[in-house]
């Protein structure tokens, strides 16, 4: 799978302000298609503030048809700085009482058949999402 032929759908956009300080946080979420098929969604997370907070890039993949159980679904946290992307575990926050999908930390993913079609997947949404363009990293 490479990024190019991932086709990047731009869902809802929302705008808050950050707790810390103030500034803008966006909060966008997408959908991810590879052939026109669904390949899975995604969310990106990005402060005006790039300095002191890392955008964040969410990507859910797995069956996310309604009523699909909790173990056929994954979701991955990946942070985006100046010198690439990283891998995230997900904090303990996220995985309590989570019963919607899979919490994939790092060591699930590095070195997994999986991890090469993230990264494309990740590439993609770098790439093709338009609300990313505004964000420049320091
Ligand atoms: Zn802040």
């Amino acid at each position: 799978m490479q990024w190019e032929d991932i086709t990047v759908v731009e869902l809802e956009t929302k705008r808050t302000h950050c707790d810390c300080c103030q500034q803008v946080t966006t909060h966008g979420a997408g959908d991810l298609l590879w052939d026109e098929d669904f390949i899975g969604w995604f969310t990106v997370n990005f402060s005006e503030n790039s300095a002191s907070h890392s955008p964040i890039i969410k990507v859910y993949v797995g069956d996310w048809s309604d009523g699909a159980p909790a173990d056929s679904r994954w979701g991955v946290v990946v942070s985006w700085h100046s010198e690439g992307c990283s891998l995230l575990d997900w904090d303990a926050e996220d995985r309590e009482g989570n019963d919607l999908f899979t919490c994939l930390n790092r060591d699930d993913v590095l070195g997994s058949e999986f991890a090469e079609e993230l990264w494309a997947m990740v590439d993609a949404v770098i790439t093709k999402d338009s609300r990313l363009k505004e964000l420049q990293l320091s």
